[in-house]
């Protein structure tokens, strides 16, 4: 148990990290060209946070959240996602009092009590945008367009994009009783979690991973066929923008952000490559989540990306990350005076760029080259009292296995050239 990770958490050892590395940098990459700027919140937030900003009747806030009293006997949870912090900063820092809109991203830990298993875990991690101050569907047009540009440039093929509308509270309420009336004959037999849902917020036992109710909705009055003309008006916008970039989709009336605060856009994208969690990222428009948050009336719109499951994508793809950077040179050393003279020229080399290397073990000559060999180095050189009595040192091309004399003074430029 001591040595074993928490059920559900993960361990990221080098053999992983190189890929994560590769991942983080393309993200912040596109968030740059896109103009997204990033945020660093706290790894927790006071409870109430995320039950205004998540919702009360959704599964995160119900039963998957990392809550705990602090010494202070503050109600404390740590991120199970990232908008409601972003809305928390946005508004605490006066940001919205900048010039807008304001785009915001950020690479976070989540964390979610949930059952373990291939792409579920219950700490994982998020890439997330937000854009704040534009209820324009080009803003929606170009939060979606980042995230196909993010998994698109993990190699996937396999990914589609699914977007439906969730209206607004003016729409949503004909839809909510339309919806009521269906599933009051099947009252008994919904899930004891969707009862509650039922008079609280029914539209979101279309997302019950239950599949009792799964099968119960089959045939619902769906939210896209209750749209206000405002809202519909904003869909065919959406849809034209993604036309304009060339993003196909598919319309899927069974995607939902389910509470009063997420209006018109929701969206998903979903592979078929990595078995049933197939959610690579998922997001949607909240223009009255700042607002019940406790800010001024501006709206919202981004979403999150699974980092674990682009990854595991990404793989099933076909994509091969490149590795990092190996050992450019490793001095093998001879004697006292060369291990100090050793030091140094290592960390010379090092303080201009190269990754040098020395052994810290008191190996002998032999075992220092089979350790070289070992670090995979691209070039060695050896120093004894010789080399330093001379100031020219035999640098070995490990790959070619050829060795020329080089002064010390140009090790640099040979091992660079
Ligand atoms: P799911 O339907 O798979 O539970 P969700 O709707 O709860 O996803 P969001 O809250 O929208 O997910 O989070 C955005 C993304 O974060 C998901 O699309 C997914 O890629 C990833 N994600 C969510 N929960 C987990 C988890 N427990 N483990 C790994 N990745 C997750
Ligand atoms: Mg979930």
């Amino acid at each position: 148990m001591l040595t074993n990770a928490p059920k559900g958490t993960k361990d990221m050892m080098p053999d992983q990290a190189y890929k994560w590395h590769y991942v983080e940098k393309k993200f912040a990459e596109l968030c740059r060209r896109y103009g997204f700027k990033e945020i660093r919140t706290p790894i927790f937030e006071h409870t109430e946070l995320f039950q205004r900003g998540i919702g009360d009747t959704t599964d995160v806030v119900q039963k998957e959240m990392y809550t705990f009293n602090d010494h202070g006997n503050r109600s404390i949870t740590l991120k199970p996602e990232g908008t409601s912090p972003a809305v928390r900063a946005f508004i605490e820092h006066k940001q919205y009092a900048e010039v807008q809109p304001t785009k915001y991203y950020y690479d976070i830990p989540c964390f979610r009590y949930e059952k373990p298993q291939s792409g579920r875990l219950r700490q994982f991690h998020q890439f997330g945008i937000e854009v704040f101050g534009t209820p324009n569907m080009l803003a929606d047009a170009e939060v979606i367009s980042l995230g196909y540009d993010m998994i698109t440039a993990m190699g996937i093929n396999d990914i589609e994009l699914r977007i439906n509308s969730v209206g607004c509270p003016v729409c949503r309420k004909n839809h909510r009783e339309a919806l009521k009336k269906f599933l009051e004959p099947k009252y008994n037999e919904l899930c004891d979690t969707c009862k509650t849902r039922f008079n609280k917020n029914p539209m979101r036992i279309i997302d019950c991973k239950s599949p009792i109710c799964h099968e119960l909705v089959q045939g619902a009055p769906m939210m896209v066929d209750y749209l206000c003309d405002e809202c519909k008006d904003a869909f065919e916008d959406l849809k034209k923008n993604l036309e304009a970039l060339g993003i196909e989709y598919t319309v899927d009336p069974t995607i939902v952000r389910g509470l009063d605060y997420y209006t018109k856009t929701a969206f998903e994208f979903v592979t078929n490559s990595i078995g049933a969690q197939g959610t690579v990222c998922g997001g949607g428009r909240y223009d009255h989540l700042i607002e019940e948050v406790g800010g001024p009336p501006i709206p919202g719109v981004g979403w999150g990306m699974g980092i674990e499951r682009l990854i595991m994508t990404a793989e099933a793809n076909g994509f091969v990350f490149p590795e990092e950077d190996e050992v450019d040179v490793f001095i093998a050393v001879m004697g006292d005076a060369a291990k100090a003279y050793g030091l140094k020229l290592c960390r010379e080399l090092r303080s201009k760029g190269l990754s040098a290397q020395m052994d810290t073990l008191a190996r002998n000559i032999k075992g220092q080259f089979k350790y070289a060999d070992r670090l995979n180095a691209k070039y060695t050189v050896v120093i004894g009292d010789n080399e330093i009595a001379e100031g020219v040192v035999s640098l070995k091309n490990m790959a070619k296995s050829e060795q020329t004399q080089v002064k010390f003074e140009d090790l640099y430029e040979a091992i660079t050239k």
